[in-house]
């Protein structure tokens, strides 16, 4: 039938269409980078590690590797993930339980589309949980998180969503350490956390691709205290600085087997299989060994003592900021110097970070893309523009119990000092 004049515009068929603010903010950066302007790449948060040369060479054997792989796998990964989950999470996991994919966020996303269960996603959150349930028209509970507990998810905060008197089935999302704010959870909050899920028969999606940037080393997932209802989401993207490589998987607790075959039903019909060669290195990463724990050593060391610097000097500058204590993000809070800012005529997040972009190049991404008010004077700070290569070469040279001080922060991970500085004369 012919489209008639008053008919709304064809556009409006589209849904869930919009750019994500991660994509658009770098976007921005490499145009002012264009003009000749230096620009401090604080927002899109990207491993500013290589991808361990164990892993490498594995890819490398394995390049010639071309037949499409079975839809949930390559089996010797699936085996290897589930090894993994057992040796780092404590359960009892086999590769029947492991569902691969081309990156979390795909999985995430398969996730929403095949069950109709009501996401909850502690604010502030990744964004890209609200906008998937845009795309498959599913509503989404922001769970609010307040500064005073570090942004994380309180078991009685939990426990109020859950027993709103909803019959709705319920998937709650935990990420932890947590993009943005680098929290991570302790092991009385899992417990009571997996006791609340287990008393509401929730099901939790724990994000766990940070889990190995624990600055300590210390990471738990809550599958240990919930291993019935866990569904534990890893990947190579973070850990492994391999974000374009494109893998990531989820691992199932046995009783939510139907969810894996009801994902790879769809996967079978969209992206068919994840990258054979990938898979293949994939493995190597899995299993660890020596060099993948130097690495990872060195990893943290390095983000350990540059969070710290950088949430110290924000807080110099009367800017809320808890200490991050695993990834490489953190949650900045200019409430304080709210009045200044409205002088110049700031009063969101998001007129704070274009104006940040334009006056001093630093580029940071609004608290509202991590579903927080807009009005709400936050940012997410992502201290990656540095050459990981050379400060992992740097630090592995300097005894472990000496900390890493402003010199070598200077000397290896100097554009994100220097935008730390940029930030603290523009708000000077
Ligand atoms: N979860 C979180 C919390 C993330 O920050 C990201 C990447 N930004 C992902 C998942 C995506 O992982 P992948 O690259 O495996 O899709």
């Amino acid at each position: 039938m012919a489209r008639k004049p008053t008919d709304p515009p064809i556009q409006h068929h589209l849904r869930g269409m919009r750019q994500a603010a991660t994509v658009a903010i770098a976007e921005h950066g490499l145009a002012l980078a264009a003009e000749g302007r230096t620009v401090r790449k604080l927002g899109l948060g990207q491993s500013p590690f290589p991808v361990p040369e164990p892993v490498v060479e594995a890819l490398r054997q394995h390049a010639a590797q071309k037949a499409y792989l079975p839809v949930k796998g390559l089996w010797e990964l699936r085996r290897s993930v589930a090894h993994y989950a057992e040796r780092t999470a404590g359960i009892d996991r086999t590769g029947e339980d492991v569902l691969i994919g081309p990156g979390c966020k795909e999985l995430t996303f398969l996730l929403q589309h095949v069950f109709r269960g009501d996401l909850v996603v502690p604010s502030p959150g990744w964004s890209a949980y609200g906008a998937q349930a845009r795309v498959v028209g599913r509503p989404i509970r922001w769970l609010p998180t307040r500064a005073e507990d570090g942004f994380t998810v309180t078991p009685e905060g939990l426990a109020e969503v859950l027993g709103d008197g909803s019959d709705r089935v319920r998937i709650v999302v935990l990420n932890y350490p947590s993009n943005p704010t680098g929290a991570t959870l302790k092991i009385d909050q899992l417990k009571r956390l997996a006791q609340v899920a287990r008393e509401h028969g929730a099901l939790v999606l724990s994000d766990e691709i940070y889990g190995e940037l624990h600055h300590k080393g210390k990471h738990v997932s809550i599958a240990r205290y919930y291993p019935e209802g866990t569904i534990i989401s890893t990947g190579l993207s973070k850990w492994c600085g391999a974000e374009g490589w494109r893998l990531g998987a989820f691992v199932f607790p046995e009783s939510e087997r139907w969810l894996l075959d009801a994902m790879a039903a769809v996967a079978s019909d969209t992206f068919t299989a994840t990258s054979a060669p990938i898979q293949h290195a994939a493995i190597v990463a899995f299993d660890g060994g020596a060099a993948i724990d130097d690495y990872l050593v060195g990893a943290r060391r390095v983000l350990s003592a540059l969070g710290r610097w950088c949430a110290r000097n924000l807080r110099a500058l009367g800017v809320e900021c808890p200490q991050p204590l695993g990834g490489y993000y953190l949650f900045a809070d200019f409430e304080a110097l709210r009045e200044p800012l409205a002088a110049r005529g700031i009063t969101t997040s998001r007129e704070l970070c274009a104006r940040l972009l334009n006056d001093t190049g630093v580029a940071l991404l609004p608290g509202s893309e991590f579903g927080r008010p807009d009005g709400e004077l936050t940012a997410r700070l992502a201290f990656v523009d540095f050459d990981g290569a050379r400060a992992l070469e740097a630090v592995a040279v300097i005894p472990h119990e000496q900390p890493l001080d402003r010199t070598f922060l200077k000397r290896h991970c100097r554009p994100v000092v220097k935008g730390v500085e940029a930030i603290a004369a523009w708000v000077g």
